[in-house]
């Protein structure tokens, strides 16, 4: 008998051939266990699949951040954070690269770094470099400080104006043009209203419940009477968030006003007055800071203001002594009452000089004004008659009368009983014939009277 076939020899083979399959069983169930080997990748708790490496899932952050970095150019930072645990998994329950991205994009806000521009501590907007917020303060402050009258000393706000960087949500950023115009006129937009026929300002203001005066305000370049249609009305008075303040040192000559000194006269009437010396304006050299608001001056120091030439005092002497009741106004009263019946002009081939108003005889005539009487008597085809002298200029005549109640260098008042209504001289029925004679020369007097 063989050693081979020995009975011992078989226990051994068979405990060797154990042995062997139990190595072999736990190197291949070894080997399976590290090629299974995964991490479930949590975006803060919610799972969202299951990757070989953590690498792979960290990768595809990297890349999304770059890309929206990219994209927005501005430096992306994820708001959320992911976090692995061990596990197992075949290679068909993997989740694919590009599920996990579509995924992680749809679930993630991102911030970007920002610039906030804040206006005494609050925040007016947000953009994505600090360069374009300087801009902005360089941009507000150009518009005042190209023109200038003088030479520009000082330049700043009266707001409080700081440039902040802030991690913001990307749809908080605002354009540079946009943040300016609201920053400049205090509004995203300025509301506006397109006339329409048959509105004016008075009608516009009702509709929108606005005050007329800040509408106008709200339009300079617009004249309230002369609105047209398709005019566009601005609703809103731009105010700036923003005041730049600037200090400008101006010369310049300017004029000065003279004082009017008034000196009483008692040989003069009350109502006259007459210039003595007349007044001239002196002139001055100034230099100042003008300090100005957005453009608008607040204030002005003066630093220096040289006489160049001193005003000239005007000196006006005004009368004191009451006016007489028998001075002429300067207005004329109709002399009568009556019927008109011929006016000033050519009449039959003559020239009628003055107006007639027919009344019963014995009607009183009233002096048209105040004046002297010139005249008081016969004058051929005139009749009995009166001429007053106004010492204006003017005079009055009054014709055809039955009786004179003045005589010669009486002093008359306006209105005074000067004589009455007749048919003396040339005349054909009982009437006025009234003369208005200006310097010499006969006038309609019925430029004068009604
Ligand atoms: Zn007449």
């Amino acid at each position: 008998m063989s050693e081979i076939n020995s009975p011992y020899t078989k226990r051994l083979l068979a405990v060797f051939m154990i042995a062997v399959m139990i190595v072999l069983g736990y190197t291949a169930y070894k080997t399976n266990e590290i090629n299974t080997r995964a991490f479930e990748v949590y975006l803060e708790e919610e799972l969202i699949g299951v990757v070989r490496t953590q690498e792979e899932a960290l990768n595809i952050i990297d890349e999304i951040e770059n890309k929206l970095s990219n994209t927005y150019s501005a430096e992306c930072v994820l708001d959320k954070d992911l976090n692995f645990v061990d596990t197992h998994a075949k290679d068909d329950e993997l989740v694919s690269n590009k599920e996990l991205k579509d995924f992680i994009s749809s679930k993630l806000d991102f911030l970007v770094a920002g610039y906030a521009i804040s206006i005494d501590g609050q925040d007016a907007g947000i953009l994505k470099t600090k360069e374009e917020a300087e801009e902005i303060v360089d941009l507000m402050k150009s518009q005042y400080i190209n023109d200038t009258e003088g030479e520009l000393l000082e330049v700043g706000f009266l707001e409080e104006i700081e440039i902040n960087k802030d991690e913001v949500p990307l749809n908080s950023l605002t354009s540079k043009e946009d943040l300016f115009q609201y920053i400049n006129l205090g509004a995203d937009e300025i509301k506006t209203h397109v006339v329409e026929v048959g509105e004016s300002f008075w009608t516009i203001a009702m509709m929108y419940d606005m005050s007329l005066d800040d509408l106008i305000e709200a339009n300079p370049d617009k004249n309230p009477e002369k609105l047209q249609i398709a005019d566009e009305v601005k609703l809103v008075i731009p105010t700036s968030m923003m005041t730049v303040v600037t200090v400008e040192k101006v010369e310049y000559d300017k004029d000065t006003d003279y004082e009017t000194i008034v000196e009483d006269n008692d040989s003069m009437y009350k109502n006259q007055q007459k210039i003595k010396v007349e007044g001239q304006k002196g002139q001055s050299h100034i230099v100042s800071n003008k300090v100005k608001h957005n453009g608008k001056l607040v204030e002005e120091d003066i630093l220096n203001e040289q006489v160049l030439k001193k005003p000239v005092d005007e000196l006006v002497v005004k009368g004191t002594k009451e006016i007489p009741k028998t001075m002429a106004t300067g207005i004329f009263a109709m002399p009568t009452r009556g019927r008109f019946t011929s006016g000033y002009g050519s009449r039959w081939g003559r020239m009628h000089r003055g107006i007639d108003i027919a009344a019963s005889s014995g009607t009183h005539i009233k002096a048209a004004d105040g004046g002297i009487v010139s005249f008081s008597g016969w004058q051929g085809t005139y009749g009995y008659m009166v001429e007053i002298d106004h010492e204006n200029g003017y005079k009055t005549r009054y014709a055809h009368c039955s009786k004179l109640i003045v005589s010669k260098g009486t002093r008359v008042y306006k209105g005074e009983h000067i004589a009455n209504i007749g048919s003396t001289g040339r005349s054909t029925g009982s009437h006025l014939h009234f003369e208005v004679i200006k310097n010499g020369v006969h006038v309609n007097p019925s430029k004068f009277v009604k």
